[in-house]
């Protein structure tokens, strides 16, 4: 067997779908189902991050994403809201009734953000954080798993088995670039890891092209890319004025270019014959 046993196709030949149910329909996440995660990096405050809830909504979007605990280089930077904050998710899903999902990058905020959110993101960072990791295995919640920035194919799928190992079956991995020698993006895409992955497990994949890319303007493209290349979802991130926005801007949608980008996902989705956003019963939005 490989050294990845539980996350391995040898384990489990069909692929794992992983439903999140809301009080709207539910969303599913796994091959042959296009999900849409999209929100800002942070959340900045109640006002904006309502206001772009409901048009992600609008737009489609499956699942909402919003950092509270945020993983930055320097100390200096916004690290964002913290504990405080969890009451603006809590608005967002009573609100539009979808999924959010956040970051977790301490156990002692599992209690806060297990009763409050719907998927829980282990980080880039953290991709090998085995406390964590092993902590996620016990929990019944779905944990997207970020690839590290140098993490190879295999040290990401062992990570994921770890969770898998704990007894927390919901493992959703997320491509989100890694970094190589090109100083010109943020990260490298590795658009050739979706197949990979596909090929050597069974466990959903996304792919994250805001921080993979590190620019707005690659976003569309690379997410398009990823798509086309079988990925079951993406995760994007926009702002309402990303000059402004205080983590992450440069790699920011407008909610305009997000509403250009959701269509063309759509309909290369539908061309590769996937549900959009997954619905059981053949319905899709
Ligand atoms: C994020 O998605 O909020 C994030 C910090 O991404 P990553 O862990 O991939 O850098
Ligand atoms: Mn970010």
């Amino acid at each position: 067997m490989k050294p990845f046993k539980m996350a391995s196709r040898e384990y489990r030949e069909t692929d794992t779908l992983i439903e999140i149910k809301t009080t709207a329909q539910p969303v599913v996440i796994g091959e042959g189902h296009c999900t849409i995660i999209a929100g800002p990096c942070a959340v900045e405050n109640q006002e904006s991050y309502i206001e772009m809830a409901k048009f992600l909504q609008a737009v489609g979007v499956h699942i909402l994403r919003g950092g509270l605990f945020k993983p930055r280089t320097s100390p200096y930077s916004f690290k964002g809201l913290g504990g405080p904050g969890i009451d603006i998710i809590q608005e967002a899903r009573r609100v539009t009734g979808l999924p959010v999902a956040t970051e977790i990058m301490d156990v002692r905020d599992l209690d806060l953000l297990y009763e409050n959110t719907d998927i829980l993101q282990v980080g880039s960072r953290n991709m090998q954080n085995f406390s964590l990791l092993q902590e996620m295995g016990k929990v019944d919640k779905p944990i997207l798993l970020k690839r590290g920035l140098s993490a190879t194919i295999e040290e990401w799928l062992l990570a994921a088995e770890y969770i898998l190992n704990g007894g927390n079956e919901k493992v959703i991995l997320c491509e989100r670039g890694i970094r190589t020698f090109e100083p010109y993006t943020r990260n490298t895409a590795d658009i050739g890891a979706i197949p990979l992955i596909k090929h050597l497990s069974h466990l959903p994949i996304i792919v994250d092209p805001s921080h993979a890319t590190g620019k707005w303007y690659m976003v569309a493209p690379v997410a398009r890319a990823a798509i086309a290349a079988g990925a079951d979802g993406i995760m994007v991130e926009v702002h309402q004025d990303p000059d402004k926005a205080l983590s992450d801007g440069k790699q920011s949608l407008t909610p305009d270019n997000f509403r250009k980008m959701v269509k063309e996902i759509k309909d290369l989705a539908r061309l590769g014959q996937k549900q959009v956003g997954g619905y059981y019963n053949g319905k899709s939005t």
